[in-house]
């Protein structure tokens, strides 16, 4: 039996829909609406029917757009459309819709009005959260994977690409292969087959070739996320682990060396005082008692520099701070270690006769190590020059020898525990700590140090100590147009609208920090987008912080408009080392360069355009 539904129960379905449904005439006015409709939008009857359906769309043209098609007599069918509430709020929905004609003119039109607000807020959500993901995996400092439940590579982060220098699409797949060192492709392939079978956690040591390092140690690891008994992805990282494969074999080499050095003077003593024995009531036997004497002196220095060492990396290294007179420790330290090394004459040339808070015992033993090194890295030279001065505020003592000198790519590692030569390890003997003590006392003093060498020639060690903690500053600015202290001069030059920097002096990371925001204010206050930064009067070593400049100071002046950065080098080793370290590490993409020469970096700078092309 078929039952015909009664206008009243017709009714009864479109009041009672879910969905909002409403009708409008030819000129968009509502003649109907149902309750859900105005429940959705929080209006009453009075407050709803009766205005234009315009008025409730936030985008206009969706309306526009719906009412052309009606014209034309189309169906519309799921169009968007934002639809204004009562309190302020919109609610997303889609629209379908019908015209209905009447002697050729569009008479009314109903729409069903569907609302998908939670639905495109979840969408939302999810490609937030998916930006987010990518936004984290790009800021980690791993490289970030994942990969498909059989193995193919589906994601790579911003690091993949920048350390393989090629785009994702070469990397992804089985591109990574590529990049592995030939040796562990075998190793590491077999490894995630195994995760990919059994599902278990994958974890493999490997060499990734970097783009302009080579090959570094990288440790693999990646676990699998699993639904309903199956794996579905994996997720993966590659950490860099070279410096640490470095330490742990630059530490067994030290164990074998430490044990060879330590027995060479045991095995003498040993010598010695049995010759002694043999010998007792002979004139000889003290002399053989005071050879033994020196080794146990040499044995006694290894421990405690080994002991030391221990007690730098326990962070229990301490001081006895006193008021010391400088010159009188200078030449105490000269004098003691004179006696010990007759083969060299050491000439003091000039001491600072100066007052000064610090460790006697330490800084006696920085100098001793400077002193012994000199001598034993010239076996063909006799004489040794050590001076002692204050300059800028600090005591600066250098210590100059006439020997084997070093190749620059060492200068900055030699301060570096273990840290030795190569090609003359084998022959001067050495545990390599007495440099990396050393720096740490004069760190331990606020101080700094620095080498200049030429190979073949002869090698400067400097070391200097502040004599106050902070510099009393003389300053001399407009505030807008020039700055000048002790240790910087920044003047704006308005004609070709370029900021001119002079470093003054020893530098250290406070006085980096403090002119490098100095520079930053200047080139806010004026708007330039060039430097000159020259470095010809630096002197010293500020490595500590390069880091800082390339990090974190060079962003800024690029967020402040910096563009273009000419460089001209200090004459010390140790400063242009820090310089360039600060480029290489640096973040952005402010052009720099570097010049020995300020006219040249001044003609860089005027028509940097065409240069940079
Ligand atoms: P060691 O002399 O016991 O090896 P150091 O820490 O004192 O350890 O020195 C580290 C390295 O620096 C030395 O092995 C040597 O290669 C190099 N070195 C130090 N002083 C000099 C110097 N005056 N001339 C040349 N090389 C030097």
């Amino acid at each position: 039996m078929v039952y015909k539904l009664s206008s009243a129960d017709l009714q009864g379905f479109i009041d009672g829909a879910t969905a909002g449904i409403h009708s409008v005439d030819a000129s968009g006015a509502i003649i109907y609406a149902n309750r859900a409709e105005m429940d959705m939008l929080g209006y009453s009857e009075e407050e709803y029917l009766g205005r234009n359906i315009f008025e409730f769309h936030a985008d206009k043209t969706a309306i526009t757009n719906i009412f052309s098609l009606l014209q034309q007599n189309l169906t519309v069918v799921d169009h968007p459309a934002t639809l204004l509430c009562k309190d302020g709020s919109t609610r997303d929905v889609l629209i379908n819709s019908s015209a209905h004609f009447e002697d050729g003119q569009l008479a009314y039109s109903r729409c069903f009005t569907r609302d998908i607000t939670e639905h495109t807020q979840a969408k939302k959500a999810l490609l937030e959260s998916e930006a987010e993901f990518q936004f984290m995996a790009d800021a980690m400092p791993q490289q970030v994977w994942t990969a498909c439940h059989d193995g193919t590579l589906d994601y790579v982060n911003k690091r993949v690409e920048d350390n393989f220098g090629v785009t994702t699409e070469k990397v992804l797949g089985e591109g990574w292969i590529t990049f592995i060192h030939p040796e562990d492709v075998d190793q590491c392939i077999k490894k995630w087959k195994h995760s990919l079978l059994t599902g278990e956690l994958y974890e493999v040591e490997f060499r990734l070739h970097i783009e302009g390092e080579g090959y570094r140690w990288h440790l693999a690891r990646a676990v699998p996320l699993i639904r309903d008994g199956k794996v579905v992805k994996w997720y993966g990282t590659n950490t860099d682990i070279d410096s640490n494969k470095q330490a742990d074999q630059k530490k067994d080499e030290f164990i074998s060396i430490a044990s060879h050095e330590l027995k060479t003077p045991l095995t003498n003593i040993k010598a010695f005082i049995q010759l002694a024995e043999k010998t007792v009531g002979s004139p000889k036997a003290p002399d053989f008692l005071k050879k033994a004497q020196h080794h146990v002196m040499n044995l006694q220095r290894l421990i405690s520099d080994l002991l030391d060492t221990s007690k730098i990396n326990a962070g229990k290294m301490s001081y006895n701070f006193e008021e010391l007179d400088f010159a009188d420790l200078v030449k105490e330290s000269i004098s003691n270690f004179s006696q010990q090394s007759p083969t060299h004459k050491i000439i003091l040339e000039s001491n600072a006769d100066v007052k000064y808070h610090g460790d006697k015992f330490r800084i006696e033993q920085v100098l001793v190590n400077f002193l012994s090194n000199a001598v034993k890295y010239s076996p063909d030279a006799d004489k040794i020059t050590v001076k002692s001065a204050v300059q800028d505020a600090n005591i600066v003592v250098s210590v100059q020898d006439y020997g084997i000198g070093i190749e620059p790519e060492h200068l900055t590692k030699l301060f570096d525990r273990f840290y030795r030569i190569d090609s003359t390890a084998m022959k001067y003997q050495g545990l390599g700590l007495g440099l990396y003590i050393s720096s740490e006392i004069v760190k331990g003093h606020g101080g700094t140090f620095w080498i200049e060498s030429e190979p073949q020639q002869g090698s400067t060690f400097y070391f200097s100590l502040p004599l106050k903690a902070a510099l009393p500053e003389d300053v001399e600015t407009d505030d807008k147009t020039f700055y000048r202290t002790n240790f910087i001069n920044i003047e704006y030059n308005q004609e070709h609208q370029r900021l001119e920097v002079d470093w003054l002096g020893f530098q250290n990371l406070e006085s980096v920090q403090k002119g490098g925001l100095l520079m930053l204010e200047f080139l806010q206050k004026n708007q330039c987008e060039n430097v000159l930064n020259d470095n010809t009067n630096v002197r010293g070593n500020w490595s500590e912080a390069s880091d800082w400049a390339g990090k974190v100071w060079f962003p800024m002046m690029q967020r402040a408009g910096l563009k273009h950065f000419a460089w001209i080098y200090s004459p010390s080793t140790f400063s242009a080392l820090a310089a360039k370290k600060s480029v290489d590490v640096m973040i952005g993409d402010v052009q720099t360069q570097f010049f020995y020469d300020r006219g040249e970096a001044v003609e860089w700078l005027s028509d940097g355009e065409s240069y940079l092309k």
